[in-house]
């Protein structure tokens, strides 16, 4: 076995992973990505369950580095479907001829650093192995799959499936009795196409979740014109806004306004749709009071789109609206309103097991047919402790974020020299539109590859007192407000037995953004080149 040797090696193809080889290939390095999928497009190449579709809207959630590129795309709707996104991610690769540089199903296993040749090995799962004097990790916040603890869950005779890694093939829920555990995101888009289709649909909900309604449509052409016409001045708006959305936050307190001009701020919000639901006041994520204002406004739609009050009262969240992110919803509440779907809580009183025939709650044994497990992801840090990633003496990465992950700017570790991350622990990924915080990244990784080159640097470091000053701001900002009273994956609450710790950074994009120019600008402050 032949070790192949590259300047830099990407691990992921997703919409980092793909930019970063375009951008590490015009450096003039060598560069070879290796990807588990056997195609590109990362997330939006494992979601695909039914109704999958993003979150952010479509004029907004693409790249931005080449303009005929943008200028050039067409998006057939205001929010697009994963199908789609999967198409424009592939139509990237081909416009660039990413594939040629790309390994597919290929799953990194370890990769140790060894200081003396400042050389990282990476090891796949199927023993090829690959020498890079860089390797960046463009892993994705959201991508390696929590599968709950419920005993006894292999044991069910029937498919089962998870949101995150759906088979390929059509999954046909028609003549079928069918269960769903979970109700984040994943199964609020999911269900209501699950119900239309299967004979019965039970959902297990541990807690209620808030959605804002899509209102999605057929993409305007107007629209599209307009936004095309003055794509830059659009991008540079966005990026003046806490979380790089072309959206106006109105950073007035609720308690300044009459209870019917919050009732139409909400309800302007309401109607427009989507995640800028919660831009209506600037104390929302800060004051419990004000929160509870907007909150009970959601819970007032769900009794309006929920016919039986009592199912509607079991749908609405009591806990914080904002401290989980919201769901974006179509047509996921009224799914409610129909004969073959019911829903059973099990906050109080867990799921006690799966046995073959069903799911076992409550001293009763739901039976079904098919399972869909839709409890989300080990976000933000899974996807980097789940390989055994070594730095200098042998300092392993999931022992060192036992306690919690550490970065610098959410780009790189102190003991692991040579190593970045995209939208790391640390940064403001998941607080963001991720494609734009993404370019950012990778514009920032690549020309600091490009500087260690031209500067004849063999390794490039996080200084250790950078990182811990940094860490320590993100907690700070992490603490302030209501973002970690309410358990969510944004504080690792999700997956069990790992660390309470507020993962992203909070502080907006203007002042990230600001942050990473200075760092270069001060010569790359809190990083050593040797
Ligand atoms: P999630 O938000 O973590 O939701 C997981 C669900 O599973 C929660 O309702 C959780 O309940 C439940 N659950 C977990 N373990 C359980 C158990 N043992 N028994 C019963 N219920 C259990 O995961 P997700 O829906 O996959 O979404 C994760 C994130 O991915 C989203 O927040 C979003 O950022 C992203 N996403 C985006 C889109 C989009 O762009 N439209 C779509 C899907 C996902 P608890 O709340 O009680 O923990």
């Amino acid at each position: 076995m032949s070790a192949r040797e590259y300047d830099v090696v990407i691990v992921g193809a997703g919409f980092a992973g793909m930019y970063l080889l375009h951008r590490v290939r015009r450096l003039g390095m060598s560069v070879r990505v290796l990807e588990q999928g056997s195609d590109v497009g990362g997330t939006w190449y494992w979601n695909r369950y039914p109704g999958a579709r993003c979150d952010v809207e479509s004029m907004q959630y693409s790249y931005q580095f080449d303009d005929d590129l943008q200028q050039e795309w067409h998006w057939p709707e205001r929010y697009s479907a994963q199908p789609d996104i999967l198409k424009y991610a592939q139509h990237v690769a081909d416009r660039f001829d990413l594939r040629k540089d790309i390994d597919f199903e290929m799953r990194l296993a370890s990769a140790h650093f060894d200081e003396e040749s400042a050389i990282w090995t990476l090891k796949a799962e199927d023993d090829t192995v690959t020498m890079a004097r860089f390797f960046v990790m463009a892993t994705g916040c959201l991508s390696a799959p929590n599968w709950p603890k419920i005993e006894g869950l292999k044991s069910f005779a029937g498919p089962t499936y998870h949101t995150a890694l759906w088979p390929h093939e059509k999954v046909v829920f028609s003549g079928k009795r069918v269960a769903v555990i979970g109700t984040g995101s994943s199964a609020i888009q999911s269900i209501p196409h699950i119900a239309r289709e299967a004979t019965h649909l039970t959902v297990f909900q541990r807690t209620p979740n808030y959605a804002i309604p899509a209102h999605n449509r057929e993409m305007d052409p107007e629209l599209e014109k307009e936004i095309k016409t003055h794509y830059p001045t659009m991008r540079a708006r966005a990026k003046t806004t806490s979380g790089g959305l072309d959206v106006v936050y109105n950073q007035g307190s609720i308690h300044d306004a009459t209870p019917d001009e919050r009732n139409s701020a909400f309800e302007r919000n309401w109607q427009r749709g989507g995640l800028g639901f919660m831009s209506a006041y600037g104390d929302l994520m800060v004051d419990q009071s004000a929160n509870e204002i907007a909150a009970e406004f959601v819970r007032n739609k769900i009794r309006e789109r929920v016919k039986d009050p009592q199912t509607a009262e079991r749908l609405c969240p009591r806990n914080v609206i904002g401290a989980k992110r919201l769901c974006v919803d179509i047509g996921y509440y009224e799914t409610y309103n129909r004969d073959n779907v019911d829903l059973v809580d099990v906050g109080a009183a867990p799921i006690e097991k799966i046995t073959p025939e069903g799911v076992r709650a409550h001293g009763r044994l739901y039976e079904v047919d098919a399972l869909i497990i839709a409890t989300g992801f080990d976000a933000m840090t899974g996807a980097l402790t789940r390989v055994d990633i070594r730095g200098r003496d042998d300092a392993s990465l999931a022992e060192r974020w036992k306690d919690g992950p550490s970065t610098y700017l959410g780009l790189a570790m102190h003991e692991f020299p040579n190593l970045f991350t995209v939208t790391g622990p640390g940064s403001p990924s998941v607080f963001s539109n991720m494609l734009p915080t993404i370019e950012q990244h990778v514009d920032w990784i690549a020309d600091c590859l490009g500087h260690a080159k031209s500067q004849g640097f063999k390794t490039v470091e996080a200084e250790a007192n950078a990182e811990q000053d940094w860490w320590a701001h993100c907690q700070e900002l992490g603490n302030i407000g209501l973002k970690t009273v309410t358990d969510s994956w944004y504080v690792g609450a999700n997956v069990s037995g790992k660390a309470r710790v507020f993962l992203p950074y909070f502080g907006g994009i203007p002042a990230y953004f600001k942050k990473c120019e200075e760092v270069v600008e001060n010569g790359y402050e809190g990083f050593a080149f040797r």
